[in-house]
């Protein structure tokens, strides 16, 4: 997919459904959180069912994503939740390497799916290239974890792809923000939060 500025050239997009600036319950330290739009995994008690539509959300260019994070000087990184962010390997791959060559931001990925499945997707291993953290597997409300810790779920993988971080990176994360946006929209993340709830 792509989009045509007035009087450009098409760029590509990401379906997304929201933004957030300023995170702490999101991965370790001050960082930026995209909420990626559409899942086909269909989890029993989805913490985001608001997010599965594909063709919810908004598409946004990969330019005006790349241009907000590099108007955050003080975050430490960017975490990808969804929704189901492989469903747009490719381009999102192609967001994760900009911010790589253009930042020294950190990358933390949420995926329902496995790391052996990512890497066999189109566009996967290069995702998988440009991420310091993947926390990988289906959420299962069967194995939650009730008091905020990390991962979400215990059947989930937290895998260091590099070495950014460590698990004691985890250690003390907040289990839930809520947020106030300058309009009212009241935004709850974290673990024990229920995923975004303002659209982009
Ligand atoms: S992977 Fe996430 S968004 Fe998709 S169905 Fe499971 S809990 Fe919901």
């Amino acid at each position: 997919m792509s989009v045509v500025p007035p009087g450009g050239t098409p760029g590509p997009v990401l379906r997304v459904h929201d933004f957030l600036a300023e995170s702490y319950a999101n991965g370790p330290g001050k960082r930026a959180v995209i909420w990626m739009q559409g899942c086909p995994l269909a989890c029993p008690r989805c913490w985001n069912p608001g997010l599965q539509d594909p063709g919810g959300g908004r598409a946004v260019g990969i330019e005006s994503l790349v241009g907000r994070l590099l108007a955050l000087p003080d975050i430490e990184g960017l975490t990808i939740s969804g929704g189901e962010p492989t469903e747009q390997a490719a381009p999102l791959a192609l967001l994760l390497e900009t911010v790589r060559r253009q930042t020294d931001l950190s990358v933390l990925l949420f995926s329902g799916r496995t790391k052996a499945r990512i890497k066999a997707m189109a566009g996967g291993s290069r995702l998988l290239a440009a991420t310091d953290v993947l926390v990988d597997g289906p959420y299962d409300h069967r194995l939650a974890n009730a008091d905020g810790a990390w991962p979400a779920s215990a059947n989930q993988n937290i895998l260091f792809l590099t070495d950014r971080y460590t698990i004691f990176d985890f250690a003390d994360l907040p289990g839930l923000e809520i947020f106030i946006r300058p309009d009212g929209t009241i935004v709850t993340t974290g673990i024990l939060g229920v995923g975004s709830i303002a659209c982009l």
